[in-house]
């Protein structure tokens, strides 16, 4: 019998109003085997946001607390709020096989992907940049100048792609999810993701030398 599989990191990313939110949701509510991290924040909750549901909502100083006491996996600023993932959950979740999705912004992805190699990056795209402003606006949660400070944002952001594993471009919402959870079940097979099995092998066969 084949061991046990082990979750692996699944990091997304994204410009703001991609719909990765709306993506992860769905592909956490069709297949069994993945576990969505919540991330702590110092921004306001938008309207229908819902503490420990979309994130936990914390002042700057609760924040910098847990950063001194090692608790968050990574964090970054963005847009002048501080963001980041609470590490317990993070643990626990791996430990019982689940593939814990993290859905972060690119410089909370490297730094997970230098501490943990084996993770999966994928970035989410929105099939236009037109498109992006259409939905950022169209979701009436933001101002004016924050969707602004986001765009700007997409442009820099579009600078890291090519450090993410795939893309994922988000046209319609269940192909998208079928195509994550694929891209994911893959990055599962790959040899450098299973060492501890090829190594296991590998010993039993030298018997046959
Ligand atoms: P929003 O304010 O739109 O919910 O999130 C803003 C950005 O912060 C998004 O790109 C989102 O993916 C990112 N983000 C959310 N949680 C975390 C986190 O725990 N760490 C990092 N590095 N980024 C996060």
């Amino acid at each position: 019998m084949r061991m046990k599989r082990k979750g692996i990191l699944i990091v997304v990313s994204g410009f703001s109003g991609a719909g990765k939110g709306t993506l992860m949701k769905q592909l956490v509510h069709v297949y069994d085997n993945y576990a969505l991290s919540i991330s702590m924040t110092t921004r306001s909750p938008r309207p229908g946001e819902v503490e420990g549901r979309e994130y936990f909502f914390v002042s700057r100083e609760t924040f910098e607390e847990t950063i001194a006491k090692d608790g968050l996996v990574e964090y970054a600023c963005y847009c002048d709020n501080y963001y980041g993932t609470p590490k317990e959950y993070v643990e626990r979740q791996l430990d019982q096989g689940k593939d814990v999705i993290l859905e972060i912004e690119i410089q909370g992805a490297l730094k997970v992907k230098e501490k943990f190699p084996t993770a999966l990056l994928l970035f989410v795209m929105p099939p236009s940049a037109g498109e992006l402003k259409k939905r950022l606006v169209g979701r009436g949660t933001e101002s004016i100048e924050v969707i602004e400070k986001r765009l700007k944002r997409a442009s820099e952001e579009a600078e890291g792609i090519e450090k993410y594993d795939y893309i994922v471009i988000n046209d319609q919402l269940n192909e998208c999810v079928l195509r994550m959870h694929a891209l994911i079940q893959s990055a599962h097979d790959t040899p450098f993701r299973n060492e501890e099995f090829i190594e296991n092998m590998r010993k039993e066969l030298e018997a046959y030398r």
